[in-house]
């Protein structure tokens, strides 16, 4: 296989990032002192500071650098974690946690920083990254989060109503945590160009070159593929949720554990100068205090990159597709100014009863080539009342909503072929509902 015949994914990143470096497949016996399985963030940036240490590193990557999560994500920079703050992580782990709880510190600085080095032109912008919070008790997460990373000397600030108001461009908050080294980034840019610099620097990267096996031999590590094989004396495994994907035998306790979440994401068209003014002006990265979070960031041509709703498998793509552009439309960063109010298909904003929500028509194929679900999802879900969206989700999935339903420990609502249930007037024993003839 070539690289032209790699198949990518549908994404905005896919569409607008120029293509990376060409590269061979491993074929037949090689060496290395380190061998790396897996091209992303988490391999090449393993390469790149082992190179920088004088180490000679080889990446076997499956398909092509970034293909997988980090050539797909929001690319906002963050330098925090989303549920442990600084204080539990070192009560957990001591000294080794006060280490980890430094690189978290100046991780967003760190990345900024290697990009800035080696040239990498990724649409990058250290423009900040806040969290809003969403509702009034969640105040606390970010007190706490102030008070605790101001402990540990990083750069963050308690945002109150108005500021994030002022910062986001809605009143959909209560305020919020702020830590200006973070940011956003075009992730597949940035995985190509730390591609890009490990060549430079002297490594090598294998790609289309999936390892299906390894072993220890003769105290070095031999990792196999289909056509060829490496050993090294050191290995590492930077293969994430993918591991199980190209070879089943690779490392099945790690692949076991996995468990898929689906996660939607789309982008706007490009807004207008005179609309973005009202949206996250300063270009901030945001991810709010949900669970399930919600965020958005700008890409380089001004479009509103956003999704959200972590679904299990159960939801199936196309529920996720929908409670990602239904959150997107109603909880957002919104501005009253900049809402046309006409329920165009091509309007990009929209005006809304409550004025805290904008509407977003996601690009279309005709302006970003190679975004056909974004297009699928875009035009026809934009201006569908909410009561029409919940009634054809639960007529498209309504093993999903039987599953909510009793998850909740309301009654159970049986998929359309199944005869209705309803209480009985007066309940029998050992038998909660009656059958209608
Ligand atoms: C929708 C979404 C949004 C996200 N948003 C953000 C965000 O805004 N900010 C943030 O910090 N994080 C975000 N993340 C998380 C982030 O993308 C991941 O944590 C990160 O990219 C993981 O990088 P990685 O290198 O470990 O894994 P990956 O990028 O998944 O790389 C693993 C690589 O291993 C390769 N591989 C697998 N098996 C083999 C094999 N047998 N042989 C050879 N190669 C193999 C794969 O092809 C793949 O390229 C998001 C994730 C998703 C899914």
């Amino acid at each position: 296989m070539d690289s032209a015949n790699v198949r990518w994914p549908n994404s905005l990143w896919a569409a607008v990032t120029p293509i990376g470096s060409e590269l061979p497949e491993l074929v037949g016996a090689a060496e290395a002192d380190v061998i790396v399985v897996g091209g992303g963030f988490t391999g090449l940036s393993t390469a790149l500071h082992l190179r920088e240490a004088g180490v000679d590193v080889a990446v076997v990557e499956a398909m092509e650098p970034g293909w997988g999560a980090s050539g797909r994500n929001n690319g906002q920079v963050i330098p925090t974690l989303s549920r442990p703050d600084p204080e539990d992580i070192v009560a957990k782990h001591g000294a080794a946690g006060e280490r980890f709880v430094t690189l978290l510190r100046d991780c967003a600085s760190t990345l900024f920083d290697v990009a800035r080095r080696y040239q990498i032109e990724a649409e990058q912008e250290q423009a900040g990254w806040v969290q809003p919070v969403h509702s009034p008790g969640r105040i606390k997460i970010a007190e706490r989060r102030v008070q605790q990373w101001s402990k540990f000397g990083a750069p963050v600030e308690l945002l109150s109503r108005d500021e994030v108001r002022k910062m986001l461009g809605s009143e959909a908050w209560f305020g919020g945590f702020w830590n200006k080294t973070g940011g956003h980034i075009n992730p597949l840019a940035l995985a190509r160009g730390l591609a890009r610099v490990v060549l430079e620097q002297g490594c090598r990267i294998y790609a289309r070159s999936p390892a299906v096996s390894f072993e220890r031999r003769n105290d070095r590590w031999i990792v196999k593929t289909e056509k060829g094989e490496i050993s090294g004396r050191a290995l590492v495994m930077a293969t994430n949720v993918y591991t199980g994907e190209f070879s089943k035998s690779l490392l099945p306790d790690i692949a076991h554990e996995v468990m898929p979440i689906l996660s939607w994401q789309m982008a706007t068209q490009p807004l207008s100068e005179e609309a973005r003014k009202t949206v996250i002006p300063g270009r901030q990265a945001m991810s709010d205090t949900h669970g399930e979070l919600y965020f958005a960031r700008y890409d380089a041509r001004n479009r509103l990159v956003t999704g959200g709703a972590g679904r299990l498998w159960l939801d199936r793509l196309q529920r996720s597709r929908g409670r990602a552009f239904d959150r997107a439309r109603r909880r957002a960063v919104q501005s009253r100014a900049g809402c046309s109010g006409k329920r165009s298909r091509a309007a990009v904003l929209g005006s809304c009863a409550d004025r805290r929500a904008w509407i977003a028509a996601p690009a279309r194929t005709a302006d970003v080539d190679g975004l056909p679900a974004a297009r699928r999802a875009g035009n026809r879900l934009s201006f569908i009342p909410r009561a029409a969206l919940q009634k054809r989700r639960r007529e498209s999935n309504p093993a999903a909503l039987a599953y909510k339903d009793a998850a909740a420990g309301r009654r159970h609502r049986r998929p359309a072929l199944a005869p209705p249930l309803r209480r009985p007037s007066s309940p029998r024993r050992g038998r909660r509902f009656a059958r209608l003839p």
